[in-house]
């Protein structure tokens, strides 16, 4: 394994005991990385509750990055940043946030994460998305895809070619952006998930908290 994924938070349900809710966290293990929590959901203790029976140590994660600044990506962070007390938190320059005693960087244009983790940048003004390298290609992950998914994919390919996205595609319908992808997990906010699995069935992964991509 080189790169693993694990949907922490998302309305829908992939793994029994655990619990669901508005909003979407992500969690992205990468080779010699520390992990990296990606969006914080809705409610830190539903977050918590299902790190805990994902058994992913809260305290361990190196970095957080949030994609943009609504509730249901926001709002676990206060409670995972009582447990943690280490990881540098990205956040769109936009979200002009602070948090005291801790090192906030704000993100406009694109940067570099970790060794296999990049940032889109803020795009349009309100959402970053992540570009990780992968052995198979680039995997996008997004919060809601506010910019629009187009958008999102057209920057994210100065990294590589394109093998999946995974996380929330709101209302997005362009289809053939997907064409030639062969990784897709819609999550959270799409509120085409029906017709993207109809249409790419070999590629669609099934989203849901507990879910588990392995690349
Ligand atoms: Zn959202
Ligand atoms: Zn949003």
């Amino acid at each position: 394994m080189d790169t693993k994924i694990t949907i922490v938070y998302d309305n829908c349900l992939s793994k029994e005991g655990l619990r669901t809710g508005w909003g979407f966290s992500s969690l992205i293990e990468t080779e010699d990385a520390p992990a990296l929590l990606f969006d914080t959901g809705s409610d830190g203790a539903n977050l918590l509750y299902n790190m805990k029976q994902l058994s992913i140590d809260a305290s361990s994660i190196g970095v957080i990055v949030i994609s943009h600044g609504h509730f249901d990506h926001t709002g676990g962070l206060s409670d995972i940043l009582e447990i943690n007390k280490k990881a540098v938190i990205y956040v769109p320059a936009s979200t002009a946030a602070r948090i005291p005693g801790r090192k906030v960087v704000l993100v406009s244009q694109p940067v570099q994460i970790s060794e296999a983790v990049f940032s889109t940048g803020e795009l349009q003004g309100i959402e970053q998305s992540l570009a990780i390298k992968t052995t198979k290609g680039i995997v996008v992950m997004t919060g809601c895809s506010h910019p629009g998914v187009g958008t999102i994919l057209d920057t994210a390919s100065c990294h590589g070619r394109i093998y999946g996205i995974i996380g929330g595609l709101h209302g997005f319908h362009d289809f053939s952006r997907l064409d030639g992808l062969s990784l897709i997990c819609p999550c959270h906010c799409t509120q085409h998930k029906s017709e993207i699995k109809r249409l790419f069935p070999e590629q669609h992964i099934l989203c849901g908290a507990g879910c588990e991509i392995e690349l």
